[in-house]
C-alpha cells in the first residue's frame, strides 16, 4: 500500500511590506554568548573562502573564525550556519556584523561585545584603527572668566 497523501501545512507569515532600502541595525542580539572568546586575532581580510577559495570579500565566522564565502557566491557562510549553529558573522567586505538567527544587522557601535573584533577588523582590512564617535562621559571644562 502506498501511504501517499502527507498533508504539510505550509505557514507563512506575512511581513510588514518595508522595502525601503534602509538597513537597520540591531543593538540587541541574544546571540552574543556564542562568540569566540579569543576574537583579538581574526584571518586578514583578504583570506580565501576556506571551502571554494573565492579570493576576496568573504565573511569571517565569529564563533570559529573559519572564512567563508557570501550568499551572492556560493553561500558558504550560509550553508555554515546551517551545519552549525553558528550565527554571528563579520563582512570583509563592508565590516558589517550579520545574525542568522535575528536575521539582522547589529550595530558594531552600540554592541560593546562586537567593538573589539570590529576594531581589529578594520585594522587589518585598512590599516587604521575606526572612528567612532565619543560616547564617554562629556568631559566638563572649566573656563574662568576673564575679565
Ligand atoms: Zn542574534
Ligand atoms: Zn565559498
Ligand atoms: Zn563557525
Amino acid at each position: 500500500m502506498a501511504a501517499e497523501g502527507s498533508s504539510s501545512a505550509v505557514l507563512e507569515d506575512e511581513f510588514y511590506g518595508a522595502a525601503s532600502g534602509w538597513v537597520e541595525a540591531r543593538s540587541t542580539c541574544d546571540h552574543l554568548s556564542s562568540l569566540s572568546s579569543d576574537l583579538s586575532q581574526i584571518p586578514h581580510p583578504d583570506s580565501q573562502c576556506s571551502r571554494c577559495h573565492h579570493p576576496a570579500e568573504n565573511w569571517v565566522c565569529l564563533s570559529c573564525k573559519d572564512v567563508l564565502c557570501s550568499r551572492f557566491i556560493n553561500k558558504h557562510m550560509l550553508f555554515h550556519h546551517q551545519e552549525t549553529g553558528h550565527c554571528l558573522a563579520l563582512s570583509f567586505s563592508d565590516l558589517f556584523v550579520w545574525c542568522f538567527a535575528c536575521e539582522a544587522y547589529l550595530d558594531v557601535q552600540r554592541i560593546w561585545q562586537l567593538r573589539a573584533v570590529y576594531k581589529t577588523a578594520h585594522l587589518l582590512k585598512f590599516g587604521q584603527r575606526p572612528s567612532f564617535p565619543v560616547i564617554e562621559v562629556e568631559q566638563l571644562s572649566n573656563t574662568q572668566n576673564e575679565g
